[in-house]
């Protein structure tokens, strides 16, 4: 007989995104003649520029050609790549990774999920609330046990260090789905209580492109002694519209330690080695060519003129949000925009409002924890167009 492993029962269903298509389809149909804009969108919209274009037509070509092809390449990704993310990414802000920290991958949310697979499953893991649903359920699914750090307007959206001492801290920021963000100052008690406690911190900077702001860092490993205690991923999904493409990386310091049940030091950055080269067979050539383009001079100001348009939208939904006298947060350094609904609503309650009376679609925030009930998600992914309309319907309307 062969047993299923029962974590996966204690996993909660997820009827987030298939309820709001589903009341989003039902509304069109009695509705035909209505305009319906999406602001629930949590993808980029924007296609791919022509500085990675270039590089993975080129790719491709050499892939066809005696001297140019490729077969299994270095599972940990190709130098090339790797070199140029320790350059681009790290060495200008002075911080000093190396190539054989850095193992590139087809994406980060793999790499959230894939990560715990290095840890054992009685660790305590720490997780805030509301959440990028990634880490809790790959935790739920190899029975680890997790604790709820709410982020709400009562606490800024700042986590509070946990009153027990957990082994593992999933931290991301800027955040989705709040979109809000932390200083250097509130990082350093996270990595100080991580050094304290020999804990591991996983941090995700998935959305490190929208950073606007002085004193927010894009990298943990900004934060001194951080390369001890944290996990850093990246991922050019967001920053370079890779979400199609699929191309990220994990950084594990040499000498990030874990520890066995004896309390003997082992590196991590072995282990996870181990288990990329035995479970994982490299991203294409085409695609880290594609990665790589992203830190030219051409692709880097294409890319930062795409974020720059995201960035715009989230500005006119703050804004406006804000002259509709709603109580909003993030926007700034994210594409993010997280809004209080009217008080005595619900989530849904606010969903089903704002499509019927003005027909615009946003993510309620009890879908992505309990924490994130009151709320409601607004992103910036869409057209420059729509988002002006839908703001000047909300400015117009009498909620
Ligand atoms: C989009 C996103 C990612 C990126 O995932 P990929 O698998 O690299 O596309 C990672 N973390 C968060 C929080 C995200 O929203």
């Amino acid at each position: 007989m062969s047993f299923i492993n029962e974590n996966f029962l204690a996993l909660q269903d997820s009827y987030l995104f298939s309820t709001i298509a589903k009341k989003v389809a039902k509304y069109t149909e009695e509705n035909p003649d209505k305009k319906i804009i999406k602001l629930g969108i949590g993808d980029v919209t924007k296609p791919i520029v022509p500085a990675c274009l270039e590089a993975m037509h080129k790719a491709v070509d050499e892939m066809g050609t005696e001297e140019g092809f490729k077969g299994y390449g270095p599972e940990q990704g190709y130098e090339f790549l790797r070199k140029a993310i320790v350059e681009n990414d790290y060495k200008t802000r002075g911080v000093d990774i190396q190539e054989d920290e850095i193992f590139v991958s087809d994406g980060a949310k793999c790499d959230c999920g894939n990560i715990v697979d290095i840890f054992a499953p009685n660790n305590k893991v720490a997780i805030t609330d509301p959440v990028y649903p990634v880490y809790l359920d790959t935790n739920i699914m190899s029975g680890r046990k997790v604790i709820y750090l709410p982020v709400t307007a009562e606490n800024n959206f700042i986590p509070e260090l946990p009153k027990e001492k957990v082994d593992m801290i999933y931290l991301c920021f800027p955040n989705n789905p709040t979109g809000t963000v932390l200083t250097k100052e509130d990082l350093k008690k996270w990595v100080e209580y991580a050094k304290e406690n020999q804990s591991i911190i996983l941090y995700d900077a998935a959305y490190e492109a929208f950073i606007t702001e002085e004193n927010i860092p894009h990298s943990i490993y900004e934060i001194e002694g951080a390369k001890e205690v944290a996990i850093e991923f990246k991922s050019y999904s967001k920053t370079a519209g890779f979400t199609g493409v699929r191309c990220a990386y994990v950084v594990i310091p040499r000498n990030l330690k874990g520890y066995t049940k004896e309390g003997k030091e082992v590196a991590l950055n072995k282990l996870w080695n181990r288990r990329t080269c035995t479970k994982f067979n490299g991203v294409s050539y085409v695609v880290q060519r594609a990665a790589e383009a992203t830190y030219s001079k051409e692709g880097k100001s294409q890319i930062k003129a795409n974020i720059e348009a995201y960035l715009e939208n989230a500005k006119i939904i703050k804004e406006g949000l804000e002259e509709a006298r709603f109580m909003v947060y993030g926007g700034v350094n994210s594409p993010y925009v997280w809004l209080k609904v009217p008080e005595g609503m619900t989530s849904w309650e606010f969903f089903d409002k704002l499509l019927e009376e003005v027909n615009i679609v946003g993510t309620p925030g009890s879908g992505f924890g309990e924490h994130g009930e009151g709320y409601f998600r607004l992103t910036a992914f869409g057209t420059k167009e729509n988002t002006i309309e839908a703001i000047e319907r909300i400015k117009n309307w009498k909620w």
